[in-house]
């Protein structure tokens, strides 16, 4: 799974490994870090274009 900081290869709805919100993330863009927790690894669920 991706982690905080590494770049984004798929486009699509990622969700954290600690269980908070969802996001959209676009190919190029970098992972962040969760907004309550702080480091995460991010988990792809639905890839879009
Ligand atoms: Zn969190």
């Amino acid at each position: 799974m991706p982690h905080n900081g590494q770049t984004c290869e798929q486009s699509g709805i990622y969700k954290p490994s600690c269980g908070c919100k969802e996001i959209a993330l676009s190919k190029g863009e970098a992972f962040p870090p969760c907004g309550d927790h702080g480091p995460t690894e991010w988990s792809l669920v639905q890839a879009t274009q």
